[in-house]
């Protein structure tokens, strides 16, 4: 099998020897073929420890954070998973092995169709792609068991709060445009709990919760 030997080295060295523990993550991300979503031309650099070009300005993330990332959904396979941000498809791919119905949003239409014929390509059926801006909700009745966000944002926006389920997760990268730290906020049945995970960088959120113009 092509880059298998590449994908078993990145869960060891970069996921593994990090501190990533969920097996059911370690597994998805030795199966899902990073290098399908990413530019033939760059092949050769599919596996390695780092964010990649996607076009249109845009990146994939480094392997490392997409498995912190997803290690904080706290997925166990039945849940609806809202992602923000579907960008090359590879975090939506890993989730739709993790959980049961993926409801992925992408502004930029080219990325959207991209990822929609990667899906197609690897035969993933239980990811609902939406081109549009996902920091209007969706849907207003709708909720989430997780929101990953994969773009970063200057505070946590109320949309996603109000669209966690109890007990429901979101994970979003919190801070100012040029470094973020990784946020996970649970919804309990007494209230929500905050918890701040790994520095990391990410393309910002454009829309109604990004920045304004006068703000870094
Ligand atoms: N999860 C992606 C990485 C995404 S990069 C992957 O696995 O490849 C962040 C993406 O968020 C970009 O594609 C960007 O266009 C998108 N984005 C930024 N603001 C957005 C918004 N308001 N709504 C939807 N997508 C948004």
């Amino acid at each position: 099998m092509e880059f298998e030997k590449e994908r078993k080295h990145m869960v060891e060295y970069q996921l593994r020897a990090r501190g990533i523990k969920d097996d059911r993550v370690l597994k998805a991300m030795e199966s899902v073929q990073r290098h399908l979503f990413i530019d033939e031309d760059i092949w050769d650099r599919a596996y390695d420890d780092c964010a990649l070009p996607i076009g249109e300005g845009q990146t994939i993330s480094q392997p490392y954070m997409v498995a912190v990332m997803t290690e904080l959904l706290e997925l166990k396979g039945e849940e609806t998973v809202l992602e923000i941000g579907t960008g090359s498809g590879y975090q939506g791919a890993l989730l739709s092995l993790l959980a049961s119905d993926i409801f992925s949003v992408e502004r930029i239409k080219v990325l959207a169709l991209r990822a929609a014929v990667t899906f197609k390509k690897l035969n993933i059926k239980n990811i609902h792609l939406v081109v549009g801006d996902g920091t209007l909700a969706l849907s207003k009745e709708a909720v989430y068991d997780g929101i990953i966000v994969t773009a970063a944002a200057p505070r946590i926006p109320d949309t996603y709060i109000n669209q966690l389920k109890v007990n429901g997760r979101l994970v979003i990268p919190v801070g100012n445009r040029f470094s973020q730290v990784l946020y996970q906020v649970k919804k309990t049945p007494s209230g929500f709990i905050t918890n701040t995970s790994t520095p990391c960088v990410f393309v910002p959120l454009i829309g109604k919760y990004g920045w304004e113009k006068s703000e870094t």
